[in-house]
């Protein structure tokens, strides 16, 4: 099935005189006959349900439509971005384990492997996605388990170089995992170039609307763990929590990240997303390959009209001929990135700011990858404790505004833009 067809009917078949829309399964748990069959349950002798915590028919519907998205094996929701990314990791880190990150990933992900990871006795060390091959090799220690990017890096807006990175992450017996959130599987699928796990904040584009915070995990079921056993024991030897099961032993290739993902770390920290907000979701994937063509063309038009203008100092947008990342975007995302245009005004921090308190159409909002154009002046915003010196040595501009592009009139969006500019 084609993208467009699977965003539509991917995940969930109904059966004869069964409901068309996905059922929403508003229950915390499953009754049974006998003890007998819930204890094969509990034994993960047989699969189905008997606590939400671990598994619902709703959410595991939206699963299963965004693995076949991607082209994974098998997927699993979890209550957010920031759960997802922390699941992915965890279920092959552990204390005394290293992680290789690139530098230019989300705010909140950066905390997570510096701070709250590192607390947990997880280590990262940080390489910028256009670093050289020899200081990708040199990043790597005996204890690295994973390696991590996003395929556009928000609010960076850096391309990832997936093939690389994949090979790096390969040559030391490690898995690449991709936050694949901006660009969505519409747009690019790092399984098809070497990843080996995908994330996603379904907060944004996939849902779209602004409606329901939460998270994926796709596993591609690519990932040989018990060839590299001793360094992912997790996987490869008796977790005594759950009998003694060996999960890549158990569930191989295809079943044994999700598995253990779901029947131990969903189980023990339970992040779970709602069976409402999954129904939610899927609503939003359902207009996904509809939504995201149109979000780009946005994004390019606002991103082109920025660039001719005179009170702007700088534009980037991946598919923008002349962005830096123009050449990976063409080989990653040649059907477009997303809707996010990051630029500077030239006239600095206060020209920002003006801009900003100008516009009508585009609301000021920490959001991004809505249906409705929204902006964020990082320097008076999220940012606002740091001065402008700061904000330079971390790489922001007092001046560089983010616009998430949404799926308004592009004549609307253009002449709204060009009119704060004019009083900025
Ligand atoms: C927003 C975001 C996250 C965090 O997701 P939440 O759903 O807000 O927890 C992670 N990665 C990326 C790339 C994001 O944009």
């Amino acid at each position: 099935m084609s993208i467009d067809t699977t965003c539509v009917q991917g995940g969930y078949r109904p059966g004869n005189g069964e409901p068309r829309q996905l059922p929403i399964i508003q229950s915390t748990t499953f009754k049974y006959d006998t003890s007998e069959q819930m204890g094969r349950l509990f034994d993960l002798e047989e699969t189905g349900y008997f606590y939400t915590r671990l598994q619902n028919p709703t959410n595991d519907a939206v699963a299963a439509k965004i693995a076949q998205l991607e082209g994974g094996a098998a997927g699993m929701l979890t209550s957010s971005g920031q759960a997802a990314n922390f699941f992915a990791l965890f279920n092959i880190c552990e204390a005394g384990s290293h992680v290789v990150a690139s530098s230019a990933i989300y705010g909140g992900t950066y905390n997570l492997l510096a701070h709250t990871m590192a607390k947990m006795g997880i280590e990262s060390t940080f390489v910028s996605p256009d670093c050289t091959d020899e200081e990708l090799e040199a990043a790597f220690r005996p204890n690295t388990r994973a390696v991590f990017g996003e395929t556009i890096a928000n609010p960076a807006l850096a391309v990832l170089d997936i093939e690389r990175f994949a090979a790096a992450a390969h040559a030391h017996n490690v898995p690449l995992i991709v936050d694949n959130t901006f660009p969505t599987p519409v747009n690019c699928r790092p399984i098809e170039w070497g990843a080996d796990i995908v994330t996603h904040s379904t907060t944004k584009y996939m849902d779209g609307h602004g409606a329901g915070v939460g998270g994926a995990i796709v596993d591609s079921g690519k990932f040989d763990w018990m060839a590299h056993a001793d360094l992912f024991p997790g996987l490869t030897t008796p977790d005594e929590s759950y009998h003694g099961v060996v999960y890549a032993e158990k569930f191989g290739l295809e079943g044994a990240f999700i598995t253990k993902a779901t029947s131990q770390l969903m189980r023990d920290f339970g992040s779970i997303q709602s069976p409402q907000n999954a129904f939610i979701l899927n609503l939003g994937l359902e207009s996904l390959h509809v939504r995201m063509p149109r979000h780009c063309e946005n994004g390019m038009a606002v991103a082109k009209f920025l660039q001719g203008s005179d009170k702007v100092s700088g534009v980037r947008f991946p598919s923008l001929p002349g962005d830096p990342y123009h050449e990976l975007a063409e080989k990653y995302l040649p059907n477009g990135s997303c809707g996010v245009v990051s630029f500077e005004l030239a006239g600095g921090r206060k020209a920002a700011e003006r801009f900003m308190a100008a516009l009508k159409i585009a609301a000021i909002e920490t959001h991004v990858a809505d249906a409705r154009t929204c902006c964020l002046h990082p320097a008076s915003s999220t940012h606002r404790q740091m001065t402008d010196d700061e904000l330079m040595a971390a790489g922001i501009s007092p001046a560089m505004v983010r616009m998430s592009c949404g799926l308004e009139g592009t004549d609307d969006l253009v002449a709204d833009i060009a009119q704060a500019l004019e009083q900025a």
